[in-house]
C-alpha cells in the first residue's frame, strides 16, 4: 500500500451502524418558482461560449436552447424554457455509471480499481494517467470513466451496455434510448478515447476489453435525455439514492455519498475548485450543454444550454445555477453565527 491511499484505513462502522443524517428542506414552492423563473429570464440572453463541435453532430444544437428543472428530494418538480428538448447526456452519464460501478464492486473496492482524486487536467487527458502512481484516475475524467463502464456488471459489451442503459433509466424514472447519430458521429471522429482505454489496459487499470469498453462507453454517451430526465437522476442523488418520483431505491447504502464526494471533488474537471468555490454543491457538466446539481437531502437542478467556455462546461449553466444555490440557500459550505 503507498501513502497515495493511505485514507483508505480510517476506520468506520457505518455498514452495521448507519450514521444519523442531517440535511434540511427546499424553500417552498411558490420561492422555488419564482427563483426558477428569474434565473431563466436573467441568463437567458447571454451568448458567451461556443457550441461543442469536436464531435460533429453535437455542433448542430441551436445555442439558443437554454432549460432549467429542478426536483426535490420529496418529488416536487418545476421547470421553464427547453426542458423536454432531448439531447445526449455525454459526461453527465459518468457519476450514475460510477453508481453502477460501486454496486456492482463496492464502494470501497471501486475507489481502489478506479481512484477518487482529482487530476487537474482537462477530462481527456493523458499526462494525468502517466503521472499517477497508482495510474488510476478518477469516474468523472474519460480514463476514470471508461474503466468504471469496464467494471459493470456483464461478460460480453451487449451486456454491460444493458447494464448502463437500465441503470440509468432507473435514475431517470423512465426507459431511456440511444441516439445512433450521436453515437456514430463519435464513434467515427473521437478517437482520442480508444488512446485512453489502451493505455489503461497497458497498466492493469481496464477491466474489459478495451475497444469494447469504449464502445459501451460511447453509447452510454450517447443516451438521449431532457433536462427534466437531469433533474430527477440528481434529485435520487440528493435523496439516498431513491429516486423521488418513482420510489425505486437505485442504489446501495454508503454508495450516493461517494458519489457525492466524487462529483464534488472532479465533476467539473479542472475548474472543479472553481465551482465548489461558487456554488458549494457537488455537479457534473457534459459536453452537449447538460449540467447536474445535488443537494442532499433537498433536490436536484438541472440545466442544458449547448454553449461551453473553455473547459467544456455550460456557459448559462454554471450562471443558473450559481444564482439558484444563492437565491435557494443551497450551498453545502454556508453557515450563521448560532
Ligand atoms: N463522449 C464525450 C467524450 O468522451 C464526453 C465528454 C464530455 O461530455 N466532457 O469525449
Amino acid at each position: 500500500m503507498t501513502n497515495h491511499s493511505m485514507h483508505a484505513e480510517l476506520p468506520f462502522d457505518e455498514e452495521s451502524q448507519p450514521p444519523p443524517v442531517s440535511t434540511g428542506d427546499l424553500p417552498g414552492a411558490d420561492q422555488v418558482r419564482a427563483v426558477v423563473d428569474d434565473a431563466y429570464q436573467r441568463y437567458r440572453t447571454d451568448t458567451s461560449g461556443t457550441v461543442a463541435d469536436y464531435i460533429p453532430v453535437l455542433g448542430k444544437a441551436s445555442p439558443d436552447l437554454f432549460g432549467i428543472y429542478v426536483v426535490g428530494a420529496r418529488g416536487q418538480s418545476y421547470g421553464v424554457g427547453d426542458v423536454e428538448t432531448t439531447f445526449s447526456i455525454q459526461s453527465v452519464s459518468k457519476p450514475f455509471v460510477f453508481a453502477l460501478a460501486c454496486h456492482q464492486v463496492g464502494y470501497d473496492a471501486a475507489r481502489h480499481k478506479l481512484g477518487v482524486n482529482g487530476t487537474g487536467f482537462p477530462f481527456d487527458s493523458l499526462i494525468a494517467v502517466e503521472l499517477n502512481p497508482a495510474r488510476t484516475m478518477n469516474p468523472l475524467v474519460n480514463a476514470g470513466a471508461i474503466a468504471a463502464t469496464s467494471l459493470l456488471a456483464g461478460d460480453t459489451a451487449e451486456e454491460k451496455w444493458q447494464t448502463v442503459r437500465t441503470g440509468l433509466s432507473m435514475f431517470a424514472g423512465r426507459e431511456l434510448t440511444m441516439s445512433t447519430e450521436v453515437y456514430e458521429s463519435e464513434t467515427a471522429t473521437n478517437r482520442r478515447n480508444r488512446g485512453i482505454a489502451q493505455v489503461l489496459e497497458s497498466y492493469g487499470r481496464l477491466y474489459f476489453d478495451p475497444e469494447a469498453a469504449t464502445d459501451v462507453y460511447t453509447r452510454q454517451c450517447s443516451l438521449e435525455v431532457t433536462a427534466r430526465d437531469l433533474a430527477v437522476m440528481a434529485a435520487t442523488l440528493a435523496n439516498g439514492g431513491m429516486n423521488p418520483v418513482t420510489g425505486v431505491q437505485v442504489l446501495a447504502p454508503g454508495v450516493c455519498r461517494r458519489v457525492l464526494a466524487v462529483m464534488a471533488i472532479a465533476g467539473l474537471y479542472e475548474l472543479s475548485g472553481d465551482w465548489l468555490y461558487e456554488i458549494g454543491m457537488p455537479g457534473k457538466s457534459g459536453v452537449s450543454g447538460g449540467i447536474v446539481t445535488v443537494s442532499p437531502g433537498k433536490g436536484g437542478l438541472a440545466t442544458y444550454s449547448p454553449p461551453l467556455d473553455d473547459a467544456g462546461n455550460s456557459v448559462r449553466g454554471q450562471l443558473a445555477t450559481k444564482y439558484l444555490a444563492e437565491r435557494l440557500g443551497l450551498n453545502l459550505f454556508a453557515s450563521e453565527p448560532a
